[in-house]
């Protein structure tokens, strides 16, 4: 059984969606969790959800890649929580397109909400990690940034980025035992997946040797593990959690 009690997150884009099921996951192991998304609505909503699980909580509204937004949300939480155990970097946005059609906006806007939005939040929490000296920093990537996928040159470059990222924070920040991981999801039922025909959904089905998408809860799953002392001796990893699809 994983205990947090006592230790305090922040999950970022986790109004709804994979983020939303890591901030709940998080909860039920005791933790107080801070809910950041863009959408000032649905923030509030788990974060009452939260607290319905009698776990603190505060919904952080902004846009997770632009600095100043980032450097409020953080101060807001250290302010609600004195300090900060947990980060998970979960936000994140596709704009696919071949690479001929991929317009300036569509790259930009997926760099940098997928990636340097965990810049910039990695840059805040390990601020109050240091003095702790211990914290957890997980960051959502994608078997995407693995293997690369037609469509998806603004996506996996992002969340590649994301994995050379992790390994380099996990260099600077191992001596201060604060462990640095990403989680690289394959397939996961989510609404976008909900919109696929049967039958596509039978084929992607089929290329996954598990023969099924994978669940936000078991990409939360994960994620608790990476949290909890459990992972204190594992850093600078990615962990897919595809089916067996990356092997
Ligand atoms: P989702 O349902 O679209 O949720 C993403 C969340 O991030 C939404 O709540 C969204 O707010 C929020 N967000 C978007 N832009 C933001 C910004 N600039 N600042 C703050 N919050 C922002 O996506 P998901 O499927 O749960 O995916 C979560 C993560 O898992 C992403 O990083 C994704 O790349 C990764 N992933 C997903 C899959 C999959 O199969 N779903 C597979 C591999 C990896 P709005 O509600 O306003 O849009």
């Amino acid at each position: 059984m994983i205990d947090l009690s006592s230790k305090k997150a922040l999950v970022t884009g986790s109004g709804r969606g994979i983020g939303r099921e890591i901030a709940l996951r998080l909860a039920q192991a005791g933790c107080d969790v801070a809910i950041s998304d863009i959408d000032e609505q649905t923030a509030a909503s788990t974060a009452q959800e939260i607290k319905a699980l009698g776990r603190n909580s505060i919904a952080v509204a902004g846009d997770v890649s632009n600095s100043a937004d980032v450097k409020s949300m953080f101060s807001a939480v250290v302010k609600e929580f004195s300090s900060l155990d947990i980060l998970v970097n979960n936000a994140g946005i596709t704009r696919d397109t071949l690479l001929l059609r991929m317009k300036d906006e569509d790259w930009d806007a997926v760099l940098n909400i997928n990636l340097k939005s965990a810049f910039l939040c990695s840059r805040e929490a390990v601020r109050p990690m240091m003095k702790a000296r211990s914290g957890k920093i997980v960051n959502i990537a994608s078997v995407v940034g693995l293997m690369g996928n037609a469509g998806q040159a603004n996506y996996a470059a992002s969340k590649a980025g994301m994995i050379g990222l992790t390994k380099t924070i996990a260099k600077e920040f191992a001596a201060r035992s604060i462990n640095v991981n990403a989680i690289a999801p394959g397939f996961i039922k989510t609404a976008m997946t909900d919109k696929l025909s049967d039958s596509d959904r039978e084929k992607l089905s089929s290329a996954i040797p598990m023969q099924k998408l994978g669940s936000a809860l078991d990409v939360s799953n994960a994620v608790l593990f990476l949290c909890s002392s459990l992972s204190d001796y594992i850093t600078g990893q990615v962990l897919t959690v595809d089916g067996g699809l990356v092997m």
